[in-house]
């Protein structure tokens, strides 16, 4: 069952201004939940949006970490709902959408929020929201080191091999994008995210 807002904020994060929406994309495997979750940790205030998705759970993921995974059935009720803000198929045609009620929310309550979308979910996220969304690239440091870490991941080669054919698709979007970033050294990847971040949020004053 999908709550209503996804996350309980916590009202001492709360800011007198509306919340900024970062969006991370990339390819597949190139580490946006890696830093995601690093960055969690060591910021206060900026919650983490659960994207929705029909695909299978892997090892080591559970409910609402890193999706709210749901039936293909749950997926389209909530599409006819009117419950994204955008949604895709990707991958082996797997549904993958960003829950409009949770982000906005967020946005109109002050909270600020992170979560990761592909490059065409993206584009149409800027369309619905351009004055709060913040779009930032992650690129791998080459092809071999990204091949190298979907492998590591997932056992299955099937999947990985579909995730390597969408690798050109996303990089020829990067150049849309507010921010790019190489995820090579992750502690420095973490510094970069952060400052990015912190440069965002110390300019919004509304
Ligand atoms: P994405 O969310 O972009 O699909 P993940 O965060 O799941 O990617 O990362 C894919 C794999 O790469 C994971 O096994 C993760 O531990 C590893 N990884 C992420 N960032 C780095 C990095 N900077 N250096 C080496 N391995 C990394
Ligand atoms: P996976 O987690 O299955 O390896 O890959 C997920 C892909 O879907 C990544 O490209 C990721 O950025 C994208 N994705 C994750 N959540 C969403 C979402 O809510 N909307 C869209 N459009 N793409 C998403």
């Amino acid at each position: 069952m999908i709550p209503e807002v996804f996350i309980q904020f916590d009202p001492s994060d709360k800011h007198d201004r509306k919340g900024c929406f970062f969006v991370l994309s990339g390819p597949s495997g190139v580490g946006k939940n890696t830093l995601v979750n690093l960055i969690l940790k060591e910021m206060r205030g900026i919650y983490y949006v659960p994207s929705v998705t029909t695909r299978a759970m892997r090892p080591g993921e559970s409910q609402m970490n890193p999706y709210a995974f749901v039936s293909v059935e749950q997926f389209e009720d909530m599409i006819e709902k009117e419950q994204f803000l955008e949604w895709k198929k990707i991958h082996n045609n797997s549904y993958y959408g960003t829950h409009m009620p949770t982000i906005l929310f967020a946005i109109d309550n002050g909270y600020d929020i992170i979560t990761d979308m592909d490059v065409l979910g993206c584009q149409d996220a800027i369309l619905r929201i351009p004055e709060r969304i913040y779009t930032i690239f992650v690129l791998p440091p080459s092809m071999d080191e990204l091949s190298n870490r979907l492998l590591e991941r997932d056992a299955d080669t099937a999947a990985v091999k579909q995730r390597l054919e969408r690798v050109p698709l996303e990089l020829g979007h990067k150049d849309r994008y507010d921010f790019t970033m190489i995820n090579d050294n992750l502690e420095q990847s973490v510094n970069e995210l952060r400052s990015i971040i912190q440069s965002v949020v110390e300019q919004r004053s509304e």
